[in-house]
């Protein structure tokens, strides 16, 4: 997504596929090696999809390793068919769907039980392989006698018998694995990936079924490993059974850790460096049994060294001398200001959604008999409540009075204990948080949800996507970078909440300010027809909040939205009616004046300020 060269990538990487049979051996490695360290690069391709891309620790990939390896090993040995290639992709469909019904299972999970689950799935296939299956997988003797690769081109049959030929197929196929890697990971489904990464709620919470996006990421993680599988086979001549070992996936985890995750080069860096060690410590130092105690103390220091690996490591090098070098270059230091001043903009509106203008007036929200029970704890009570069309609502209420509950139900984050909610006259009432937003009704949070390693431009893509692809979509080889309508569309959002000049800051880079407006920003990208800010001027400075009323009176035209603030003279500034909550009820609602003037909220929450608003 960010490489404004085309095909740099994969230009640097096939003249180093091609020069690295040359110079390797001189480095010490041995031609198997070399080719060894092709099948976990290929394997860790799909791995990183899932790991680095998609923040999913699977350690059961040994499974579909061995699944895809045995599955056209069979096929090559047992069962006589002829047909090389063709054995490994059945292998590698065979493990897609494989990975499709683990995923189903093992996604249900998220964090350490994913993990767990897919240990005990590792486990599960390794002793299914060993026991039932082994009349078709050979137990633990493996297949032996798998052919070696070798291409029927109609006119001629290219063989590959030497190390050499070996090298050279599977570097095409390394080749043309990291193509189809880097398709994937800069199409828009590849951006959503990283989203999840960063902030899974969040991305669900903009309209994307991430579920389905994360059983994407599964299954081709499966197909990548299913598919090295069956060139571990081709390679060796022989399909061996530790394919399935839990170690198998557990190295590469550590390989990938070594290299560097999210980096896609990370696995086969470290598979370089792993085969290479071990090879180092046992044939050449003869190190015997301790071989193993030297490499973990090994991956111990690279790991706390390198947080992000040796590739990453790379990139935070050319990043760091890049801009030291930007910084010399004539014309440097007109940095952009840490806080752009939050002026109005002038760019045309960003839309509500068609439906909304359709339907201009009557109510766009109605809330009934709404009711959130914390165990013993009220939230909600009983909560009857109504915006039209076009409306800006302000809520206010004390502490702990129930204004952040009433807003996750609204957006169906949270399920209502009891009563109905109806949106644009569809009931919602126990909708999922993605669908309510693909509906129309999203909100901005009032602690920053934003997707940190992500830019601002990127961030702001991710909300648009939802609107413009939908909960869910397999484009896996598109280029979001080619669709006008969606950079217009993230360009408006930028310009809306002033961030014009940042799009491509990092959002570890960014004031608190700009925080807080690209959190409203991401809202804003989904086009909302309803817009829920929660506290949207919480922790700025007075100066901030002046600017962010502003900013919030240009994007309310044309738009309906409700407000929570603690900021009493900036909500009676902007919103036309406000409701005020307490002890999760409401108490009263009516225009800034009635509610300025009413006696119950002056005493039961206004309490000290009773004068000083009689004043004003
Ligand atoms: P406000 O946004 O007005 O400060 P909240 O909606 O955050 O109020 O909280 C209302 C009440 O519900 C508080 O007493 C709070 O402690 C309780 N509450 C909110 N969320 C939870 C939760 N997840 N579990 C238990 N109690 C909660």
């Amino acid at each position: 997504m960010r490489s404004q060269r085309p095909f740099l990538v994969e230009t640097i990487t096939a003249i180093a596929l091609i020069l690295a049979p040359f110079v390797l051996p001189h480095l010490g490695f041995t031609p198997n090696t070399i080719n060894r360290i092709l099948v976990w690069g290929l394997f860790g391709l799909g791995f990183d999809i899932l790991f680095g891309y998609t923040g999913l620790l699977s350690f059961g990939q040994s499974a579909f390793f061995g699944t895809g390896g045995m599955f056209a090993a069979y096929l090559l040995t047992e069962a006589g068919f002829g047909y090389v290639m063709a054995a490994v992709f059945l292998g590698t469909i065979v493990a897609a769907i494989v990975g499709y019904l683990i995923g189903l299972i093992a996604l249900r999970r998220t964090g350490i039980y994913f993990a767990m689950i897919t240990v005990a799935i590792a486990e599960v296939f390794f002793f299914v392989e060993f026991n039932p299956l082994s009349a078709f997988t050979g137990g633990e003797n493996g297949l032996p006698g798998v052919p070696r690769p070798s291409i029927f081109l109609g006119f001629t049959t290219l063989e590959f018998n030497t190390d050499f030929q070996v090298y050279g197929f599977l570097a095409f196929w390394y080749f043309v694995g990291l193509v189809i890697a880097l398709r994937i990971v800069r199409s828009p489904v590849g951006a959503i990936l990283s989203a999840i990464r960063d902030n899974p709620q969040r991305a669900a919470a903009l309209g994307h079924d991430i579920h389905s996006y994360k059983l994407t990421a599964f299954v081709v993680a499966a197909a990548y490993a299913g598919f090295a599988g069956g060139m571990l086979g081709l390679m060796q001549g022989f399909m061996p059974p530790d394919a399935f070992m839990f170690e198998t996936s557990g190295q590469l985890v550590m390989q990938t850790a070594i290299g560097g995750a999210g980096t896609l080069f990370g696995p086969l860096v470290g598979a370089a460096v792993w085969l290479y060690l071990s090879d180092f410590f046992q044939n050449t130092l003869h190190l015997g049994a301790t071989w193993k105690l030297v490499l973990g103390i090994v991956f111990v220091l690279l790991v706390c060294f390198l947080r992000h690996g040796i590739v990453g490591a790379v990139i935070d090098l050319y990043r760091l001398v890049a801009g030291r070098w930007a910084e010399t270059a004539p014309g440097a230091g007109v940095v952009p200001p840490a806080s752009v001043p939050a002026t109005p903009p002038t760019v045309a509106m960003m839309p509500a959604r068609r439906r909304d203008s359709d339907r201009s007036s009557g109510p766009i929200l109605q809330a009934t008999g709404l009711t959130k029970r914390y165990g013993g704890v009220v939230a909600n009570s009983d909560i009857d409540f109504t915006v039209n069309h076009g409306e800006l609502r302000g809520i206010i209420g004390p502490n702990g009075a129930g204004k952040s509950t009433f807003f996750k139900m609204l957006t169906c984050e949270v399920p209502p204990t009891s009563g109905q909610i109806l949106f644009e006259g569809k009931d919602i009432t126990g909708m999922g948080v993605a669908d309510v937003c693909q509906l129309g009704l999203t909100k901005s949070y009032q602690i920053n949800q934003l997707f940190n390693r992500l830019t601002v431009r990127e961030n702001l893509m991710i909300a648009a996507l939802a609107e413009t692809r939908g909960k869910f979509k397999l484009d896996l080889f598109s280029n979001p970078r080619n669709s006008p309508e969606l950079t217009e569309q993230v360009d408006h959002a930028m310009a809306l909440v002033n961030l014009a000049s940042r799009g491509d800051a990092q959002v570890s880079e960014l004031a608190y300010g700009e925080k807080r407006r690209l959190e409203i920003g991401l809202a804003l990208a989904t086009s909302p027809s309803l817009l829920l800010l929660d506290e949207p001027l919480a922790g700025m400075s007075p100066a901030e909040r002046i600017e962010t009323v502003k900013l919030l009176k240009s994007i309310s035209r044309g738009r309906t939205m409700i407000v929570i603030d603690h900021d009493m003279d900036a909500l009676f500034e902007l919103a036309e009616r406000v409701t005020v909550l307490q002890e999760g009820r409401v108490l009263v609602e009516g225009t800034p004046d009635e509610i300025k003037g009413n006696t119950k909220v002056q005493e039961a929450y206004l309490g000290g300020v009773h004068d000083v608003l009689a004043a004003q």
